[in-house]
């Protein structure tokens, strides 16, 4: 299916100003469609600040449209912090409604540049190891605020004469249970008049919500897929993430092979390392039993230590000997380097630590 990305952000850059259409709008300025292709490209691809800075359009029109309500951006720091290699910059961002969402900047040393983009403002999904799961579901984000956590990076790293390289939708929330905003998302990123991020360079991660695999399988698009599955078997699963209740590991690869067979793409799955939980070598060969043969690969992943889930972090000595059951069985494994540890980097940890617990809603479990 086709996703007009600049009928998308007009469509929300004038709603949030009050007009009920894009026609409205445009009559209501006069505005011929090359003028609105200028703002499109001004906001997305010029990364201006706002409407004031568009200067191929008259002040007096400016002012007009800034009077009236139309602003680039949805998103407003709250708080960023860079960690001490500098590598890794977090930023808390608020929304209009004063909800908050966290985006991470990850510079490698390589020159490659990741930003890891939330899609809801907390998550309906509960997983007990990660933080924004404990919070509880507050809403889904529009396809603009979502790209607006990248557009916001963009603008910091061409300052420093960089661009962003690769997307990852792992920061909060679950972008298959907010799956037209996540591909509207994936539109404004992509387009080659606006941000022109390619495909190959944006990656989904999912809790693995069976039926919106099987619906972005059959967008065939060249976005990367990747599964947080966490356990090789349902009781371990089941204990850590609440959705392996409603879809069962046999159903969530099934989903993958029918991924692989539509679009003869990669499926990547994260595993978090849990001390005395997944981590053991029967874990391993179970994993490797469900790799083998597959066009799979594993990410295996430290886990971030949070205050308010009861679990540690495997020894590196347990991840290296979880890797090499992987490798011996011809399973391809990476140890996903960990970065921005000293600033909370992990999955909803700054807005856990800014904010009062009983501000903290209540965690809602989807199942
Ligand atoms: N809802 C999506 C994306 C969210 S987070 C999903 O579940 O995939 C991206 C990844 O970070 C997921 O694999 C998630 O399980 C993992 N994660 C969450 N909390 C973590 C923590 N404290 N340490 C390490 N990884 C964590």
């Amino acid at each position: 299916m086709y996703r007009d990305p600049k009928a998308i952000w007009l469509r929300e850059v004038v709603g949030r100003a009050g007009f009920a259409t894009p026609e409205a709008f445009s009559a209501e300025f006069e505005l011929k469609p090359y003028r609105i292709e200028q703002l499109y490209r001004a906001a997305m691809r010029e990364l201006l600040g706002g409407v004031e800075d568009v200067t191929t359009l008259s002040l007096d029109l400016r002012a007009r449209l800034q009077e009236r309500g139309i602003r680039f951006s949805t998103v407003e720091p709250v708080v960023v912090q860079r960690s001490n290699d500098g590598q890794t910059t977090k930023a808390l961002l608020g929304l209009r409604d004063g909800k908050q969402v966290e985006a991470v900047l990850m510079e490698h040393r390589e020159g490659r540049t990741t930003v890891c983009i939330s899609s809801q403002a907390g998550c309906a999904f509960a997983c007990a190891f990660c933080s924004t799961g404990q919070a509880g579901f507050s809403r889904h984000l529009t396809a603009t605020e979502i790209a607006d956590q990248a557009r916001f990076f963009a603008r910091e790293l061409r300052e420093r004469g960089k661009k962003i390289t690769n997307i990852v939708f792992m920061g909060m929330g679950e972008p298959f249970h907010n799956y037209d905003a996540v591909m509207e998302a994936v539109a404004l990123l992509h387009d080659p008049n606006g941000m022109g991020i390619g495909h190959r360079h944006i990656t989904i991660s999912t809790v693995g919500w069976v039926d919106r695999i099987d619906d972005f399988t059959n967008e065939h698009l060249q976005v990367n897929l990747a599964i947080s599955l966490h356990a090789p078997d349902d009781e371990t699963r089941g204990s850590i993430m609440p959705v392996n209740r409603r879809h069962d590991i046999a159903e969530l690869m099934a989903a993958c092979e029918r991924y692989v067979a539509a679009t003869k793409r990669k499926v990547f799955f994260e595993y978090v390392m849990l001390a005395g939980t997944n981590d053991s070598d029967r874990h391993a060969r179970a994993l490797a039993d469900l790799m083998r043969g597959h066009l799979y690969h594993v990410n295996l992943i430290p886990y971030n230590a949070t205050p308010d889930a009861p679990f540690q972090g495997s020894s590196d000595e347990r991840v290296w000997k979880f890797a090499k059951i992987l490798e011996d069985a011809g399973v391809p494994s990476t140890v996903r380097h960990n970065m921005g540890t000293d600033i909370s980097a992990a999955c909803g940890q700054l807005r856990v630590e800014t904010q009062p617990k009983a501000q903290r809603l209540a965690a809602t479990p989807a199942f």
